[in-house]
Protein backbone atom coordinates (compact mmCIF):
# COMPACT_ATOMS: atom_id res chain seq x y z
CA UNK A 1 0.00 0.00 0.00
CA UNK A 2 2.97 2.23 0.62
CA UNK A 3 4.04 1.61 -2.63
CA UNK A 4 0.93 2.45 -4.39
CA UNK A 5 0.56 5.72 -2.55
CA UNK A 6 4.61 6.22 -2.68
CA UNK A 7 5.01 7.31 0.95
CA UNK A 8 7.33 5.30 3.82
CA UNK A 9 5.28 2.72 5.55
CA UNK A 10 5.53 4.58 8.76
CA UNK A 11 3.10 7.42 7.31
CA UNK A 12 1.09 4.63 7.36
CA UNK A 13 0.89 3.50 10.24
CA UNK A 14 0.70 7.40 11.63
CA UNK A 15 -2.85 7.97 9.99
CA UNK A 16 -4.18 4.80 10.81
CA UNK A 17 -3.41 5.61 14.35
CA UNK A 18 -4.77 8.67 13.91
CA UNK A 19 -8.20 6.85 12.68
CA UNK A 20 -8.16 4.51 15.42
CA UNK A 21 -7.04 1.65 13.03
CA UNK A 22 -4.53 -0.57 15.34
CA UNK A 23 -2.66 -3.18 13.69
CA UNK A 24 0.51 -5.02 14.47
CA UNK A 25 3.60 -4.54 12.11
CA UNK A 26 3.32 -7.73 9.23
CA UNK A 27 -0.64 -8.31 9.53
CA UNK A 28 -2.42 -8.18 6.83
CA UNK A 29 -5.27 -5.72 5.92
CA UNK A 30 -8.43 -6.23 4.18
CA UNK A 31 -9.18 -3.95 0.93
CA UNK A 32 -11.84 -2.35 2.51
CA UNK A 33 -9.69 -1.21 5.23
CA UNK A 34 -6.76 -0.10 2.93
CA UNK A 35 -9.53 1.88 0.65
CA UNK A 36 -10.33 3.90 3.83
CA UNK A 37 -7.05 4.70 4.78
CA UNK A 38 -5.90 5.46 1.14
CA UNK A 39 -9.08 7.97 0.92
CA UNK A 40 -7.91 9.46 4.24
CA UNK A 41 -4.44 10.22 2.76
CA UNK A 42 -6.02 12.25 -0.27
CA UNK A 43 -6.01 9.58 -2.68
CA UNK A 44 -8.45 8.67 -5.42
CA UNK A 45 -9.20 4.33 -5.48
CA UNK A 46 -11.15 2.38 -7.61
CA UNK A 47 -11.88 -1.40 -6.71
CA UNK A 48 -12.01 -2.94 -10.03
CA UNK A 49 -14.02 -5.87 -10.44
CA UNK A 50 -11.59 -8.62 -9.78
CA UNK A 51 -11.25 -6.86 -6.31
CA UNK A 52 -7.97 -5.07 -7.44
CA UNK A 53 -7.24 -2.40 -6.10
CA UNK A 54 -5.92 0.80 -8.26
CA UNK A 55 -4.50 3.91 -5.86
CA UNK A 56 -3.76 6.78 -8.01
CA UNK A 57 -0.72 8.33 -6.93
CA UNK A 58 -1.66 11.35 -5.73
CA UNK A 59 1.03 12.70 -3.30
CA UNK A 60 0.04 16.61 -2.89
CA UNK A 61 -3.96 15.97 -2.97
CA UNK A 62 -4.15 15.86 1.19
CA UNK A 63 -2.19 19.15 1.12
CA UNK A 64 -4.99 20.84 -1.11
CA UNK A 65 -8.21 19.57 0.36
CA UNK A 66 -10.62 22.55 1.06
CA UNK A 67 -9.60 24.42 -1.35
CA UNK A 68 -11.70 23.93 -4.24
CA UNK A 69 -12.63 26.41 -6.81
CA UNK A 70 -15.83 26.00 -9.56
CA UNK A 71 -15.13 24.21 -12.61
CA UNK A 72 -17.11 24.01 -15.66
CA UNK A 73 -19.60 21.23 -16.38
CA UNK A 74 -19.08 18.52 -18.68
CA UNK A 75 -22.00 17.65 -21.32
CA UNK A 76 -22.44 14.51 -23.53
CA UNK A 77 -25.02 15.05 -25.72
CA UNK A 78 -27.77 12.20 -26.41
CA UNK A 79 -30.28 10.88 -28.01
CA UNK A 80 -31.89 9.54 -31.34
CA UNK A 81 -30.13 9.35 -34.78
CA UNK A 82 -31.03 12.24 -37.09
CA UNK A 83 -32.70 13.81 -34.00
CA UNK A 84 -29.87 16.63 -34.37
CA UNK A 85 -26.60 16.00 -32.14
CA UNK A 86 -24.68 16.72 -34.60
CA UNK A 87 -25.98 19.92 -35.99
CA UNK A 88 -26.26 21.03 -31.79
CA UNK A 89 -22.65 20.17 -31.52
CA UNK A 90 -21.64 21.99 -34.39
CA UNK A 91 -24.02 24.94 -34.04
CA UNK A 92 -22.78 25.59 -31.11
CA UNK A 93 -18.73 25.21 -32.27
CA UNK A 94 -19.08 27.72 -34.65
CA UNK A 95 -21.31 30.21 -33.26
CA UNK A 96 -19.97 30.11 -29.59
CA UNK A 97 -16.08 29.74 -29.60
CA UNK A 98 -14.27 32.59 -30.62
CA UNK A 99 -10.73 32.24 -31.33
CA UNK A 100 -8.63 34.69 -29.50
CA UNK A 101 -6.41 34.73 -32.44
CA UNK A 102 -7.56 35.92 -35.93
CA UNK A 103 -8.10 32.91 -38.50
CA UNK A 104 -8.44 29.82 -35.74
CA UNK A 105 -10.24 26.45 -36.48
CA UNK A 106 -10.72 24.47 -34.08
CA UNK A 107 -9.94 20.92 -34.67
CA UNK A 108 -11.69 17.70 -33.38
CA UNK A 109 -10.20 16.50 -31.00
CA UNK A 110 -12.79 14.59 -28.96
CA UNK A 111 -14.11 17.58 -26.82
CA UNK A 112 -14.21 21.35 -26.56
CA UNK A 113 -15.56 24.22 -24.75
CA UNK A 114 -17.21 27.52 -24.88
CA UNK A 115 -17.67 30.54 -23.31
CA UNK A 116 -20.78 32.01 -22.38
CA UNK A 117 -21.60 35.31 -20.35
CA UNK A 118 -22.82 32.78 -17.40
CA UNK A 119 -19.56 30.43 -17.31
CA UNK A 120 -17.65 28.22 -19.25
CA UNK A 121 -18.98 24.94 -20.49
CA UNK A 122 -17.17 21.66 -22.08
CA UNK A 123 -19.05 19.58 -24.22
CA UNK A 124 -17.85 16.19 -25.19
CA UNK A 125 -18.42 15.74 -29.35
CA UNK A 126 -18.29 12.76 -29.86
CA UNK A 127 -22.35 11.89 -30.01
CA UNK A 128 -23.96 9.47 -28.76
CA UNK A 129 -23.71 6.53 -25.60
CA UNK A 130 -21.00 5.14 -27.29
CA UNK A 131 -18.05 7.03 -25.84
CA UNK A 132 -20.09 7.68 -22.80
CA UNK A 133 -20.42 4.14 -21.54
CA UNK A 134 -16.84 3.19 -23.40
CA UNK A 135 -16.03 5.23 -20.35
CA UNK A 136 -17.89 4.45 -17.46
CA UNK A 137 -17.70 0.97 -18.42
CA UNK A 138 -14.00 1.46 -16.99
CA UNK A 139 -15.15 2.95 -13.67
CA UNK A 140 -14.84 6.60 -15.44
CA UNK A 141 -17.63 9.08 -14.84
CA UNK A 142 -16.39 12.33 -17.25
CA UNK A 143 -20.17 13.64 -17.74
CA UNK A 144 -22.02 15.95 -15.45
CA UNK A 145 -24.92 16.38 -17.12
CA UNK A 146 -26.52 14.94 -20.12
CA UNK A 147 -28.56 17.00 -22.74
CA UNK A 148 -31.33 14.62 -24.47
CA UNK A 149 -32.03 15.87 -27.79
CA UNK A 150 -35.17 14.77 -28.72
CA UNK A 151 -36.46 15.81 -32.60
CA UNK A 152 -40.36 17.82 -32.20
CA UNK A 153 -41.70 15.65 -35.50
CA UNK A 154 -40.15 12.27 -34.38
CA UNK A 155 -40.65 12.27 -30.74
CA UNK A 156 -39.49 9.31 -28.63
CA UNK A 157 -37.96 6.61 -30.15
CA UNK A 158 -35.88 3.75 -29.53
CA UNK A 159 -32.82 5.30 -28.92
CA UNK A 160 -34.18 8.14 -26.83
CA UNK A 161 -35.19 5.68 -24.41
CA UNK A 162 -31.90 3.79 -24.25
CA UNK A 163 -29.74 6.94 -23.99
CA UNK A 164 -32.37 7.85 -20.84
CA UNK A 165 -31.49 4.36 -19.34
CA UNK A 166 -27.32 5.25 -19.88
CA UNK A 167 -27.55 8.61 -17.37
CA UNK A 168 -30.11 7.37 -15.63
CA UNK A 169 -27.88 4.72 -14.67
CA UNK A 170 -24.58 6.86 -14.33
CA UNK A 171 -26.84 8.83 -12.24
CA UNK A 172 -26.45 11.84 -14.42
CA UNK A 173 -28.85 14.36 -14.59
CA UNK A 174 -30.69 15.21 -18.30
CA UNK A 175 -31.98 18.75 -19.64
CA UNK A 176 -34.42 18.08 -22.23
CA UNK A 177 -34.11 19.68 -25.28
CA UNK A 178 -36.41 20.05 -27.78
CA UNK A 179 -35.06 20.42 -31.37
CA UNK A 180 -36.23 21.05 -34.74
CA UNK A 181 -39.19 23.38 -33.51
CA UNK A 182 -38.91 24.98 -36.18
CA UNK A 183 -40.72 22.90 -38.02
CA UNK A 184 -44.77 22.85 -38.34
CA UNK A 185 -47.55 20.50 -36.93
CA UNK A 186 -45.21 19.56 -34.11
CA UNK A 187 -46.61 18.48 -30.66
CA UNK A 188 -44.18 19.59 -27.57
CA UNK A 189 -46.86 18.88 -24.76
CA UNK A 190 -47.19 15.11 -26.16
CA UNK A 191 -43.21 14.28 -25.74
CA UNK A 192 -43.01 15.59 -22.08
CA UNK A 193 -46.52 13.76 -21.28
CA UNK A 194 -44.31 10.34 -22.78
CA UNK A 195 -41.27 11.33 -21.29
CA UNK A 196 -42.77 10.85 -17.81
CA UNK A 197 -42.91 7.45 -18.66
CA UNK A 198 -39.35 7.02 -17.87
CA UNK A 199 -39.39 9.22 -15.52
CA UNK A 200 -38.44 12.62 -17.00
CA UNK A 201 -40.71 15.33 -15.85
CA UNK A 202 -40.04 18.63 -16.66
CA UNK A 203 -40.71 21.78 -13.86
CA UNK A 204 -44.20 22.36 -14.99
CA UNK A 205 -44.87 18.81 -14.48
CA UNK A 206 -43.68 19.04 -10.87
CA UNK A 207 -40.28 17.29 -12.02
CA UNK A 208 -36.98 18.69 -11.80
CA UNK A 209 -35.75 18.24 -15.70
CA UNK A 210 -35.27 21.17 -17.36
CA UNK A 211 -36.69 21.43 -20.91
CA UNK A 212 -35.46 23.64 -23.47
CA UNK A 213 -37.33 24.04 -26.78
CA UNK A 214 -34.43 24.90 -30.12
CA UNK A 215 -33.30 24.61 -33.24
CA UNK A 216 -30.15 23.45 -34.03
CA UNK A 217 -30.80 24.85 -37.83
CA UNK A 218 -31.89 28.41 -36.94
CA UNK A 219 -29.83 28.90 -33.22
CA UNK A 220 -33.50 29.50 -31.81
CA UNK A 221 -32.56 28.37 -27.55
CA UNK A 222 -29.77 27.66 -28.03
CA UNK A 223 -29.00 30.45 -25.51
CA UNK A 224 -31.24 29.59 -23.16
CA UNK A 225 -30.05 25.37 -23.39
CA UNK A 226 -26.73 27.06 -22.68
CA UNK A 227 -28.06 29.24 -19.47
CA UNK A 228 -29.77 26.01 -18.79
CA UNK A 229 -27.19 23.65 -18.49
CA UNK A 230 -25.43 26.42 -16.18
CA UNK A 231 -27.70 26.46 -14.02
CA UNK A 232 -28.01 22.52 -13.85
CA UNK A 233 -24.54 22.96 -12.77
CA UNK A 234 -24.89 25.58 -10.42
CA UNK A 235 -26.76 23.16 -8.27
CA UNK A 236 -24.82 20.28 -8.69
CA UNK A 237 -21.95 22.50 -7.41
CA UNK A 238 -18.87 21.07 -9.13
CA UNK A 239 -16.05 22.22 -7.97
CA UNK A 240 -12.24 21.10 -8.43
CA UNK A 241 -8.75 21.01 -7.04
CA UNK A 242 -6.80 23.98 -9.18
CA UNK A 243 -3.84 24.05 -7.38
CA UNK A 244 -2.58 20.43 -7.56
CA UNK A 245 -1.05 17.84 -9.74
CA UNK A 246 -3.38 16.98 -12.43
CA UNK A 247 -5.30 13.94 -12.58
CA UNK A 248 -8.06 13.27 -15.04
CA UNK A 249 -9.46 10.95 -18.24
CA UNK A 250 -8.75 10.22 -21.72
CA UNK A 251 -11.38 11.49 -24.04
CA UNK A 252 -9.21 10.20 -27.44
CA UNK A 253 -6.21 8.83 -28.61
CA UNK A 254 -4.26 8.73 -32.09
CA UNK A 255 -1.16 7.74 -33.00
CA UNK A 256 0.38 10.87 -34.91
CA UNK A 257 3.05 9.88 -38.20
CA UNK A 258 5.14 13.39 -36.82
CA UNK A 259 4.60 13.79 -33.44
CA UNK A 260 3.52 10.27 -32.20
CA UNK A 261 0.97 9.22 -30.04
CA UNK A 262 -1.65 11.88 -28.61
CA UNK A 263 -3.85 11.72 -26.40
CA UNK A 264 -7.36 14.40 -26.14
CA UNK A 265 -7.43 14.41 -21.95
CA UNK A 266 -9.64 16.51 -19.29
CA UNK A 267 -8.31 17.67 -16.14
CA UNK A 268 -10.59 16.36 -13.47
CA UNK A 269 -8.70 17.91 -10.61
CA UNK A 270 -5.35 19.94 -10.95
CA UNK A 271 -3.55 21.93 -13.68
CA UNK A 272 -1.70 20.40 -16.41
CA UNK A 273 1.44 21.90 -17.29
CA UNK A 274 4.24 20.96 -19.62
CA UNK A 275 7.19 18.57 -18.45
CA UNK A 276 4.75 16.86 -16.01
CA UNK A 277 5.52 13.13 -15.74
CA UNK A 278 2.25 10.96 -16.08
CA UNK A 279 1.16 7.59 -15.89
CA UNK A 280 -1.73 7.31 -18.17
CA UNK A 281 -3.33 3.86 -18.38
CA UNK A 282 -1.00 1.22 -19.87
CA UNK A 283 1.70 4.10 -20.58
CA UNK A 284 3.63 6.47 -19.17
CA UNK A 285 5.79 10.13 -20.16
CA UNK A 286 6.93 13.79 -20.20
CA UNK A 287 4.20 15.91 -21.32
CA UNK A 288 6.05 17.72 -24.40
CA UNK A 289 3.76 19.62 -25.22
CA UNK A 290 -0.34 20.74 -24.35
CA UNK A 291 -2.30 21.89 -27.08
CA UNK A 292 -6.16 23.31 -27.36
CA UNK A 293 -9.14 22.76 -29.99
CA UNK A 294 -7.13 25.18 -32.00
CA UNK A 295 -3.93 23.61 -32.00
CA UNK A 296 -2.42 26.24 -30.32
CA UNK A 297 0.32 25.65 -28.04
CA UNK A 298 -0.50 26.31 -24.37
CA UNK A 299 1.28 25.76 -21.40
CA UNK A 300 -0.94 24.82 -18.75
CA UNK A 301 -4.48 22.90 -18.81
CA UNK A 302 -6.99 23.51 -15.81
CA UNK A 303 -9.96 20.93 -14.71
CA UNK A 304 -12.85 20.60 -17.22
CA UNK A 305 -10.72 21.88 -20.04
CA UNK A 306 -10.21 19.15 -22.81
CA UNK A 307 -6.29 19.35 -24.43
CA UNK A 308 -4.00 16.98 -26.17
CA UNK A 309 -1.21 16.26 -24.86
CA UNK A 310 2.21 14.71 -26.80
CA UNK A 311 4.77 12.90 -25.19
CA UNK A 312 3.11 9.66 -24.33
CA UNK A 313 4.86 6.21 -24.76
CA UNK A 314 2.27 4.36 -26.28
CA UNK A 315 -1.52 5.39 -27.24
CA UNK A 316 -3.61 5.36 -24.00
CA UNK A 317 -7.87 3.83 -24.60
CA UNK A 318 -10.84 5.97 -24.22
CA UNK A 319 -11.81 6.07 -20.94
CA UNK A 320 -8.18 5.26 -19.23
CA UNK A 321 -7.12 7.58 -16.06
CA UNK A 322 -4.16 10.14 -16.10
CA UNK A 323 -1.76 11.35 -13.18
CA UNK A 324 1.04 13.02 -12.81
CA UNK A 325 3.53 11.83 -10.40
CA UNK A 326 7.17 13.35 -9.32
CA UNK A 327 9.48 10.37 -10.39
CA UNK A 328 9.95 9.10 -14.02
CA UNK A 329 11.04 6.32 -13.14
CA UNK A 330 7.96 5.31 -11.12
CA UNK A 331 5.65 6.31 -13.92
CA UNK A 332 7.75 3.92 -15.89
CA UNK A 333 7.82 1.17 -13.57
CA UNK A 334 3.63 1.49 -12.53
CA UNK A 335 3.40 1.39 -16.28
CA UNK A 336 5.68 -1.48 -17.27
CA UNK A 337 3.29 -3.34 -13.87
CA UNK A 338 0.20 -2.55 -15.28
CA UNK A 339 1.42 -3.96 -18.74
CA UNK A 340 2.61 -7.09 -17.54
CA UNK A 341 -1.09 -7.50 -15.38
CA UNK A 342 -3.14 -6.42 -18.18
CA UNK A 343 -1.35 -9.08 -20.55
CA UNK A 344 -1.96 -11.61 -17.67
CA UNK A 345 -5.47 -10.69 -17.39
CA UNK A 346 -5.88 -11.34 -21.19
CA UNK A 347 -4.45 -14.92 -20.82
CA UNK A 348 -6.21 -16.06 -17.84
CA UNK A 349 -9.72 -16.40 -20.17
CA UNK A 350 -11.88 -15.03 -17.55
CA UNK A 351 -15.12 -13.53 -18.08
CA UNK A 352 -15.73 -10.34 -17.25
CA UNK A 353 -18.76 -10.99 -15.60
CA UNK A 354 -20.57 -13.91 -14.03
CA UNK A 355 -22.76 -14.31 -11.84
CA UNK A 356 -21.11 -15.33 -8.78
CA UNK A 357 -18.93 -12.37 -8.56
CA UNK A 358 -21.81 -10.18 -9.66
CA UNK A 359 -23.45 -11.55 -6.72
CA UNK A 360 -20.72 -9.19 -4.74
CA UNK A 361 -21.89 -6.24 -6.02
CA UNK A 362 -23.04 -5.36 -1.92
CA UNK A 363 -25.06 -2.34 -1.30
CA UNK A 364 -23.07 -1.04 1.60
CA UNK A 365 -25.68 0.57 3.02
CA UNK A 366 -28.56 -1.77 2.68
CA UNK A 367 -26.23 -5.15 3.21
CA UNK A 368 -28.10 -6.55 0.31
CA UNK A 369 -26.72 -8.35 -3.10
CA UNK A 370 -27.84 -7.16 -6.10
CA UNK A 371 -28.11 -8.62 -9.79
CA UNK A 372 -28.12 -6.21 -12.59
CA UNK A 373 -30.13 -7.53 -15.31
CA UNK A 374 -30.64 -6.75 -19.06
CA UNK A 375 -33.22 -8.64 -20.64
CA UNK A 376 -33.86 -8.75 -24.04
CA UNK A 377 -36.51 -11.28 -25.75
CA UNK A 378 -38.51 -11.57 -28.80
CA UNK A 379 -42.01 -10.65 -27.60
CA UNK A 380 -43.80 -8.53 -25.30
CA UNK A 381 -45.97 -10.75 -23.93
CA UNK A 382 -42.55 -13.20 -22.64
CA UNK A 383 -40.73 -9.63 -22.07
CA UNK A 384 -43.57 -9.22 -19.21
CA UNK A 385 -43.56 -12.19 -17.74
CA UNK A 386 -39.82 -13.49 -17.56
CA UNK A 387 -39.48 -9.93 -15.76
CA UNK A 388 -42.58 -10.30 -13.38
CA UNK A 389 -41.08 -13.50 -12.20
CA UNK A 390 -37.35 -12.76 -11.84
CA UNK A 391 -38.19 -9.06 -9.93
CA UNK A 392 -39.93 -11.65 -7.61
CA UNK A 393 -37.26 -13.44 -6.97
CA UNK A 394 -35.29 -10.49 -5.09
CA UNK A 395 -35.46 -11.50 -0.81
CA UNK A 396 -33.77 -9.58 1.66
CA UNK A 397 -30.62 -10.31 0.52
CA UNK A 398 -30.79 -9.92 -3.04
CA UNK A 399 -32.23 -7.32 -5.21
CA UNK A 400 -32.88 -8.77 -8.29
CA UNK A 401 -32.46 -5.57 -10.67
CA UNK A 402 -33.83 -5.54 -14.42
CA UNK A 403 -31.71 -2.14 -15.64
CA UNK A 404 -33.24 -2.61 -19.13
CA UNK A 405 -35.38 -4.66 -20.79
CA UNK A 406 -36.75 -4.32 -24.42
CA UNK A 407 -38.29 -6.84 -27.06
CA UNK A 408 -35.18 -7.17 -30.30
CA UNK A 409 -31.79 -8.67 -30.69
CA UNK A 410 -29.04 -7.87 -28.52
CA UNK A 411 -27.25 -4.70 -29.33
CA UNK A 412 -24.40 -2.60 -29.13
CA UNK A 413 -25.70 -0.60 -26.99
CA UNK A 414 -27.09 -3.07 -24.76
CA UNK A 415 -23.36 -4.66 -24.49
CA UNK A 416 -22.32 -1.55 -23.39
CA UNK A 417 -24.89 -0.97 -21.00
CA UNK A 418 -24.05 -4.51 -19.55
CA UNK A 419 -20.46 -3.46 -19.53
CA UNK A 420 -20.87 -0.21 -17.90
CA UNK A 421 -23.20 -1.58 -15.11
CA UNK A 422 -21.83 -5.03 -14.26
CA UNK A 423 -24.85 -6.75 -15.62
CA UNK A 424 -25.70 -10.08 -17.30
CA UNK A 425 -27.55 -10.17 -20.47
CA UNK A 426 -30.58 -12.35 -20.77
CA UNK A 427 -31.51 -13.17 -24.31
CA UNK A 428 -34.83 -14.91 -24.62
CA UNK A 429 -35.19 -16.30 -27.84
CA UNK A 430 -32.91 -13.52 -29.08
CA UNK A 431 -29.30 -13.33 -30.37
CA UNK A 432 -27.01 -10.61 -30.51
CA UNK A 433 -26.01 -8.34 -33.59
CA UNK A 434 -23.10 -8.55 -34.77
CA UNK A 435 -21.96 -5.54 -33.07
CA UNK A 436 -22.97 -6.52 -30.05
CA UNK A 437 -21.20 -9.61 -30.31
CA UNK A 438 -17.75 -7.91 -31.55
CA UNK A 439 -17.98 -6.26 -27.58
CA UNK A 440 -19.38 -9.41 -25.90
CA UNK A 441 -16.38 -11.57 -27.03
CA UNK A 442 -13.66 -8.94 -26.38
CA UNK A 443 -15.03 -8.11 -22.95
CA UNK A 444 -16.26 -10.97 -22.26
CA UNK A 445 -19.89 -10.42 -20.97
CA UNK A 446 -21.86 -12.80 -19.29
CA UNK A 447 -24.70 -13.38 -21.88
CA UNK A 448 -27.27 -16.34 -21.45
CA UNK A 449 -29.64 -17.50 -23.86
CA UNK A 450 -32.76 -19.16 -23.31
CA UNK A 451 -35.93 -20.27 -24.89
CA UNK A 452 -38.01 -21.50 -21.88
CA UNK A 453 -39.14 -19.07 -19.43
CA UNK A 454 -38.74 -22.00 -16.75
CA UNK A 455 -34.88 -22.24 -17.55
CA UNK A 456 -34.37 -18.65 -16.92
CA UNK A 457 -36.19 -18.69 -13.46
CA UNK A 458 -34.80 -21.60 -12.68
CA UNK A 459 -31.34 -20.80 -13.13
CA UNK A 460 -31.30 -17.09 -11.15
CA UNK A 461 -33.16 -19.30 -9.00
CA UNK A 462 -30.27 -21.13 -8.57
CA UNK A 463 -27.61 -18.84 -8.88
CA UNK A 464 -29.22 -17.23 -6.13
CA UNK A 465 -28.75 -20.15 -3.70
CA UNK A 466 -25.04 -20.54 -4.75
CA UNK A 467 -25.90 -23.38 -6.17
CA UNK A 468 -25.20 -22.29 -9.86
CA UNK A 469 -21.07 -22.75 -10.99
CA UNK A 470 -19.69 -20.07 -13.20
CA UNK A 471 -20.26 -20.93 -17.10
CA UNK A 472 -16.86 -20.29 -18.97
P1 LIG B 1 -27.78 13.14 -35.40
O1 LIG B 1 -27.87 11.84 -36.12
O2 LIG B 1 -28.57 13.11 -34.13
O3 LIG B 1 -26.38 13.64 -35.20
O4 LIG B 1 -28.58 14.20 -36.31
P2 LIG B 1 -28.04 15.31 -37.32
O5 LIG B 1 -27.47 16.45 -36.56
O6 LIG B 1 -27.17 14.66 -38.33
O7 LIG B 1 -29.39 15.82 -37.96
C1 LIG B 1 -30.20 15.00 -38.78
C2 LIG B 1 -30.95 15.82 -39.79
O8 LIG B 1 -31.83 16.73 -39.14
C3 LIG B 1 -30.04 16.69 -40.64
O9 LIG B 1 -30.52 16.66 -41.97
C4 LIG B 1 -30.19 18.08 -40.06
O10 LIG B 1 -29.99 19.08 -41.01
C5 LIG B 1 -31.61 18.06 -39.56
N1 LIG B 1 -31.81 18.96 -38.40
C6 LIG B 1 -31.06 18.98 -37.27
N2 LIG B 1 -31.55 19.92 -36.43
C7 LIG B 1 -32.59 20.49 -37.05
C8 LIG B 1 -33.51 21.55 -36.69
O11 LIG B 1 -33.47 22.14 -35.62
N3 LIG B 1 -34.48 21.84 -37.60
C9 LIG B 1 -34.60 21.22 -38.80
N4 LIG B 1 -35.58 21.57 -39.59
N5 LIG B 1 -33.75 20.23 -39.15
C10 LIG B 1 -32.77 19.88 -38.31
Amino acid sequence: LANKMAVKSSIIFKNMQKMGIVIAKNQIIDKHTAKIISEAMGHKVIMHVDNALEISLMKDRDINIGNKKIRAPVVTIMGHVDHGKTSLLDYIRSTKIVSKEAGGITQHIGAYHVSTPNGIITFLDTPGHAAFTAMRARGASVTDIVVLIVAADDGIMPQTIEAIRHAQSAQVPIIVAINKVDKVGINIEKIKKELMKYAIISEDYGGENIFVSISAKTGFGIDELLAAILLQAEMLELKAEYDCMASGIVIESFLDKGCGPIATVLVNEGTLKIGDIVICGLEYGKIKAIRNEFCYHVFTAGPSIPVEILGLSGIPSTGDLFTVVRDEKKAREVALYRQSKFRDKKLSFNKKTNIENLFHGIDDAKKISILNIILKTDMQGSLEAIKDSLEKLSNKFVLINIISSGVGAITESDATLCLASLAIIIGFNVRADSLAKRIIETERLDVRYYSVIYDVINDIKKSISGLLKPVY
